[in-house]
C-alpha cells in the first residue's frame, strides 16, 4: 500500500483538478499523466516506502476524482486524507492562489532536489509545502546571515538576545527571514538586505505558518503595536 499524499502533492493535485473539466479526467489525460509522472519525480516519499502503482495515472485521477465527489455530496470519503481537507480549506478554496503555488513548487523542484532536499519540518506546516520550506530555509541559511549581522534585536516582538541573556554574541540567536513570497520564488533569483527581516526563532515560526504572508512594513507595524 502507497503512503498517504503529501501536503505538496494535493497543491500539485488541486491545481490539475481545478484546472480542468472533470468529464475529462480519463487516465489517458495528458494532465493526469503529466501530474502521475511529477509526483513520481519528486522526493517527497522515499523510494523504498513506494510500491509498483505509485502515484500512477489511474491512483491519481481516483483520488481526485472521490476527493471531488466528497466536496459536491458534502462528504469525506475515508481514501480521502485530512490533508486534502486541511489545503483545500486554508488556501484550495482560492484557485488563483493555488495554482500560483503549484507553479511555484514546480518551477523550483528541480533547484530544491540539487541542494539535497532534506529538511521535512516535523511540528510546523509550513502551508506552501516542504519543496518551498526547503528553499526558503536554505536561501536565508544560504543568504539571509550576511545581512541580519548588523541587527540585534527581533523586527516583531523586539526581543535582544544580548541585554535579555547578557550575551557577547547576538548573531546566532536570530534568524533572517525571508521576505519574498513562497508562490514568488525563482531558481535564479538574486537577493539583497531588503529581502531579508531579523528575527528572533519564535517569530520566525509564527511567520512560517501565519497567511497571508507578512510584508516588511506589517511586521514593522506588529513592533509599533506592542510598543
Ligand atoms: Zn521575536
Ligand atoms: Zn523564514
Amino acid at each position: 500500500m502507497n503512503p498517504p499524499w503529501t501536503r505538496d502533492e494535493v497543491i500539485l493535485g488541486l491545481d490539475v483538478l481545478f484546472s480542468m473539466d472533470t468529464k475529462n479526467f480519463s487516465v489517458e489525460n495528458e494532465a493526469i499523466i503529466e501530474l502521475s509522472k511529477l509526483l513520481n519525480s519528486l522526493p517527497l516519499i522515499p523510494l523504498s516506502e513506494r510500491d509498483e502503482t505509485f502515484r500512477n495515472p489511474s491512483g491519481v485521477r481516483r483520488q481526485l476524482l472521490t476527493f471531488e465527489w466528497g466536496l459536491q455530496k458534502k462528504k469525506k470519503p475515508i481514501h480521502v486524507g485530512e490533508i486534502f481537507y486541511t489545503v483545500y480549506n486554508e488556501i484550495g478554496k482560492n484557485k488563483i492562489l493555488i495554482s500560483e503555488i503549484a507553479q511555484s513548487i514546480k518551477r523550483n523542484s528541480d533547484f530544491v532536489k540539487s541542494i539535497g532536499f532534506s529538511y521535512f519540518p516535523s511540528t510546523v506546516e509550513f502551508p506552501e509545502g516542504v519543496i518551498l520550506f526547503n528553499l526558503h530555509s536554505f536561501l536565508e541559511n544560504r543568504h539571509g546571515f550576511r545581512f541580519s549581522k548588523t541587527c540585534n534585536s527581533c523586527s516583531i516582538c523586539g526581543l535582544n538576545p544580548q541585554t535579555a541573556f547578557h550575551l557577547r554574541e547576538t548573531a546566532r540567536f536570530l534568524d533572517p527571514h525571508l521576505l519574498v513570497l513562497p508562490q514568488d520564488m525563482r531558481p535564479e533569483m538574486r537577493f539583497s538586505g531588503k529581502d531579508f527581516i531579523t528575527v528572533c526563532p519564535n517569530c520566525h515560526q509564527v511567520l512560517h505558518q501565519y497567511r497571508p504572508w507578512r510584508s516588511r512594513s506589517q511586521c514593522e507595524q506588529i513592533l509599533k503595536t506592542l510598543g
